[in-house]
């Protein structure tokens, strides 16, 4: 097995959670510089020594997106602004923006985090790798850009969009490997059919795919329309951004790097820790950041702790692939669904393309859900293998939701596509 850095990769667990308490009493000694957290530790009699276990961790107040906001833009600052050189924000729906502010020494650690998750997929300095995220405030652009500079392959800074011409380089410049959000991965691929271009014939092998949830069975087919592996990566501008946890090819979960940050699952509604193993929000703490350090920051992403260790030798605790965000979570009738239930259901009819969705109505005195899906290129104009494949596709929603969406199968290329994450609901139901 072959590893960026083995030593910190497949470090001991005493030993690294040696070091995640060593690195955690560093961090809050220098939270206590940002007005933020110099405030909170005086109200609540907070200080360096203050946690001398990770058990310790729990007794600390969370950080939320709000007080983010409630501070922007420099109220987490822990450090002067003429040491720090890298300011991100990411604008959200309403109010004030959010920031994460960057020293020299965060940026480098961040590529070297970076470089770590490309190494762990195969990836190595013989490698072309072509970005298609959205360079500028969006972290998925520089992040991936400073990774793979410090991995040594050959970048191709593509930016986000303009599809043909992403083709065009793929073929010109013989890249092996894409960082691209999924929604997005499925859209190239068609285009790639239509142009009739065999992707087998190019050198692509290598996806990194991630900044929105998506399903197994999406990657699955990413996998077979590209014919490349497709390995899911988390990260969020507040964690840095990308390269917070990654799969190793096992592909059986994401290691998350405990020596960046230390990552709690707690209950969404109570906030205490979920029982190991169990479905709970993601909280993290940065142990090794400057500029910005922040503790048990509410992620609102639900994922769980995987058991046992990974056959890779990597000792870092793996997350399953994330189900959503809280905020995404559909009630409907009494019933809790996340969108990628529904995607996991589509995506096992070959006959359905990879772009749907979701729209919560009210109809008369009832709420109900119109789910919209493309038919693949396997389409038929033949009215009764439609209405078939309808009937089946209902079936199989209705036994997994709990209850029965009306069905609308549109033709390819029909249901509007983002140019960056993938907008699926849209909730339009009258409060009655
Ligand atoms: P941003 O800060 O704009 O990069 O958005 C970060 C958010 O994107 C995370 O909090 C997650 O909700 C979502 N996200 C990023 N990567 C993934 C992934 N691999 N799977 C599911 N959701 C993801
Ligand atoms: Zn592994």
């Amino acid at each position: 097995m072959e590893y960026w850095k083995e030593e910190i990769e497949t470090l001991s667990r005493p030993a690294l959670e040696q070091l995640q308490v060593r690195r955690l009493q560093e961090t809050l000694a220098r939270a206590s510089h940002s007005p933020f957290y110099k405030r909170m530790f005086a109200k609540k009699g907070i200080d360096a020594g203050s946690v001398r276990s990770l058990d310790d961790l729990k007794t600390l107040p969370f950080t939320t997106k709000d007080d983010l906001r409630n501070n922007y833009p420099y109220g987490f600052a822990a450090i002067p602004l003429k040491d720090c050189v890298r300011l991100h924000s990411s604008s959200g729906t309403t109010g004030n923006p959010t920031v994460v502010l960057h020293s020299r020494r965060d940026i480098d650690e961040w590529a070297e985090q970076v470089a770590r998750c490309m190494y762990m997929v195969g990836l190595r300095d013989t490698d072309v790798f072509q970005n298609t995220s959205g360079y500028g405030m969006f972290t998925g652009g520089l992040g991936f850009q400073y990774g793979a500079e410090r991995l040594g392959a050959l970048t191709v800074p593509a930016a986000a969009g303009n599809t043909k011409r992403q083709i065009k380089f793929i073929k010109d410049f013989g890249t092996t490997c894409l960082h691209i959000i999924p929604s997005y991965a499925m859209r190239l691929a068609e285009v790639m059919h239509e142009e009739g271009i065999d992707s087998h014939e190019t050198r692509l092998r290598v996806l990194c795919i991630g900044a929105e949830p998506h399903s197994e069975e999406q990657r699955r087919r990413i996998e077979q329309m590209l014919g490349v592996k497709a390995y899911n990566c988390f990260g969020m501008s507040e964690m840095n951004g990308p390269g917070v946890a990654f799969e190793c090819t096992e592909q059986n979960g994401l290691h998350i790097w405990e020596d960046y940050v230390v990552a709690e699952i707690v209950d969404p509604h109570t906030l205490e820790p979920v029982v190991d193993g169990e479905v709970g929000e993601l909280v993290l703490t940065t142990i090794n950041r400057e500029a910005m350090p922040l503790l048990r920051y509410r992620t609102r992403d639900l994922t769980r702790f995987l058991p046992g260790s990974c056959p890779c030798g990597r000792t870092h605790r793996r997350l399953s692939r994330f189900q959503g965000r809280s905020d995404d979570m559909i009630i409907l009738k009494g019933v809790n669904l996340f969108p990628v239930q529904i995607e996991t259901i589509l995506m096992q009819f070959p006959e359905l393309g990879g772009n749907y969705f979701i729209t919560l109505e009210t109809v008369g005195a009832s709420d109900e859900m119109l789910v919209e899906v493309e038919l693949s290129e396997l389409f038929t104009d033949d009215y009764s293998v439609l209405q078939a494949l309808a009937r089946d596709v209902s079936r199989r929603l209705r036994d997994e939701l709990l209850l029965t969406p009306r069905l609308k199968l549109v033709a390819r290329g029909s249901l509007p596509v983002q140019e960056g994450k993938a907008v699926r609901v849209k909730d339009l139901r009258k409060i009655i």
